[in-house]
């Protein structure tokens, strides 16, 4: 059958994978043969460009790609610099009628796919987006009044009836590609690290969607049963740690959220739990989606008004190095520097120690997660530090304040977390594991443990900033 394309192009972006991507089977269907395309824009003008660690990820899937495309036949083109620019150039090369994508939902990407769908089509070029990134669309579901959601439960609630899955695409066995078209080799993109701090981040992850789709069916296949008891246990590999793999669209939601459905039935709870948090997913990017200021500005217009805490530079310094002398703190803080990851329990303690005891902005922890976290995400890294500080969403209660003691005790119960990164607590009893500044003299001098010395004493007194924290709320309240 002829079809309506000679030569198509696929602009890969964060949909880094063969198997179910609409955009790629789209080309495939108009066209004979196919361009697979990578375009690092990063210079352009986006104060949330990508961060090291999520450079590091990159370049590794990118690698991974290159090789699976090498195998059914094609190769990856690797170009640099603006994308409406290079697209024209590849396009006025090679005879290209066709440009395919799937959709990014950051308000910079939205800006820059409709600028460039609309030159392409002035040019005469079929530019088509589709969406190969979520369950569902965030403008297709609205409440009663037509308005944007701005509670989950709700959303999910309508969510799940509306939602239409039909069945994931299979990865393409052949792919016809044009021969001798010029690509960048991937290391002059020049993502890897000049500073080798990438070891640990190396050894805990295996970018790619081959190892995306291992993880994956491991986890349907039994863990997710037990999901509902061990998600909330830092020092248990009780989640899917799918999160850089679904960030960088290695495999996709609806993949996933398919393949749980039909391994498990309806009622186990494990299932229905994990369902629902990539359920938070799709909130996070509706937000997003509707609300594009969240990402630099509260999404409660009256928090713009709250009194953070002056000269907090060095407080929030020991914070990010995992120096607080908190110890479920520190491990969390720890945990993100060694591996690129944090747990999420111990992001929601780590972000509320941040903006409630030390009181500093949400953007510092905001920023920080960008720059170390391998999956960081903008619509889950803005919702989620809104939510711990208030000010967002569906966000706890102002006078919710997570006490890092007391939840290091309920959730890290014999310590296996903080002692793996803290190990210089180590040797302390459970007893005082959470709170080493309160083990009595003696057993210090038998354990042979200074405070101060061998662990920080706490930058913060956790009651004295709490208290702080809720009277600063109150002259928020006052104010506004
Ligand atoms: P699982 O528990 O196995 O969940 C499965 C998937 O559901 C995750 O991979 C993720 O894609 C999605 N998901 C789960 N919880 C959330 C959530 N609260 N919001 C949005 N999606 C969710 N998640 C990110 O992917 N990137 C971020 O930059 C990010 N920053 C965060 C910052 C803060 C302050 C907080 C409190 C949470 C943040 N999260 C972020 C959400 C959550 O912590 C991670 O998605 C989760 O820890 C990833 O581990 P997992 O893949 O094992 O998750």
């Amino acid at each position: 059958m002829s079809k309506t394309h000679d030569i198509a192009i696929v602009w890969f972006r964060r949909d880094l994978r063969l198997a179910d991507n609409p955009a790629l089977q789209a080309a495939l269907d108009a066209a004979d043969s196919i361009i697979p395309l990578y375009i690092d824009d990063r210079e352009s003008d986006d104060s949330w460009r990508q961060g090291e660690a999520s450079d590091w990820w990159l370049h590794h899937s990118l690698a991974s790609l290159t090789d699976a495309l090498l195998n059914v036949g094609a190769t990856l083109t690797i170009r640099q610099g603006d994308a409406l620019d290079t697209l024209r150039q590849l396009i006025n090369t090679t005879g290209a009628t066709a440009v395919f994508w799937n959709r990014l939902y950051e308000p910079f990407a939205i800006a820059r796919d409709k600028a460039v769908k609309q030159v392409l089509k002035n040019d005469g070029i079929a530019a088509e987006s589709l969406n190969g990134s979520l369950l569902i669309e965030p403008w297709e579901i609205t409440t009663k009044t037509e308005t944007p959601y701005r509670v989950f439960t709700p959303y999910w609630r309508e969510a799940q009836k509306r939602l239409s899955l039909g069945s994931a695409l299979p990865a393409p066995s052949e792919i016809k590609c044009p021969a001798g078209i010029d690509s960048l080799p991937l290391d002059h993109l020049d993502l890897l690290p000049t500073i080798r701090w990438d070891t640990g981040i190396a050894a805990a992850w295996t970018p790619g969607e081959a190892a995306a789709r291992e993880k994956a069916f491991a986890f349907v296949d039994e863990p997710v049963r037990h999901y509902d008891e061990r998600r909330d246990l830092p020092g248990v590999a009780g989640t899917s740690s799918l999160s850089p793999h679904l960030h960088f669209g290695e495999i996709s939601s609806r993949e996933v959220f398919l393949a749980v459905q039909d391994t498990h039935d309806k009622d186990d709870e494990g299932s229905r739990i994990f369902l629902t948090e990539l359920g938070w997913r799709e909130f996070s990017h509706h937000i997003m989606f509707h609300y594009p200021h969240t990402t630099d500005a509260p999404m409660n217009e009256k928090y713009s008004k709250f009194p953070w805490a002056d000269n907090v530079d060095a407080k929030v310094h020991a914070w990010q190095r995992g120096r607080t002398g908190i110890p479920i703190v520190d491990a969390g803080m720890r945990q993100l520097w060694q591996t690129g990851w944090m747990h999420n329990r111990v992001r929601m303690i780590v972000a509320s120690f941040l903006v409630k005891n030390i009181r500093a902005h949400w953007l510092h922890g905001a920023r920080w997660f960008w720059d170390t976290l391998v999956d960081a995400d903008l619509p889950a890294n803005s919702m989620g530090w809104q939510w711990s500080a208030g000010s967002g969403a569906d966000a706890a209660p102002y006078f919710r304040i997570f006490n890092p003691v007391s939840q290091g005790e309920k959730f890290d119960k014999n310590g296996d977390y903080v002692r793996h990164y803290v190990p210089e607590l180590a040797r302390l009893p459970d007893k005082f594991l959470h709170k080493p500044w309160q083990l009595p003299d003696m057993l210090a001098q038998q354990l042979d443990f200074k405070i101060g010395d061998d662990y920080p004493e706490p930058i913060v007194d956790l009651a004295e900033s709490r208290k702080a924290a809720l009277d600063a709320f109150q002259r928020l309240k006052e104010l506004t």
